[in-house]
């Protein structure tokens, strides 16, 4: 799902979009010239290798995302707390990408298969 930064008002829209078993679904709001807030939640399955047998699972994923999109190049202001901004140089917001970045933040985490998460309680 791509919608262009001007279609984004400050009252917001709601986005849709999903990956596999993945959805990713809130509200993108403009609270800047250039900068549009995506409040949403990625919930769903994906396919995971575990990270210490490395056998393929079902991983649940529920995550609420905050995430800035940034129409052409960010730089953060001094002083200001650090955002979480993806930057779009195309005129417009891909959801696709956050959404497959969010899934990546996710998975760079350590989880562990049902047998693994077992072991681990020994
Ligand atoms: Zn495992």
């Amino acid at each position: 799902m791509v919608v262009e930064f001007k279609k984004i008002p400050a009252s917001g829209i709601h986005f849709e979009t999903r990956t596999g078993d993945v959805h990713f679904f809130g509200e993108a709001v403009k609270v800047d010239k250039t900068l549009v807030k995506c409040n949403g939640k990625l919930f769903g399955t994906i396919q995971h290798a575990c990270d210490r047998c490395a056998e393929t699972f079902c991983l649940p994923i529920e995550e609420t995302v905050e995430v800035f999109a940034s129409e052409g190049l960010y730089t953060d202001k001094e002083g200001e707390e650090l955002l979480n901004v993806i930057e779009f140089f195309e005129g417009s917001i891909d959801f696709d990408m956050i959404m497959q970045s969010e899934i990546e933040a996710f998975k760079s985490d350590y989880h562990y298969c049902g047998q693994c998460e077992l072991l681990k309680g020994e």
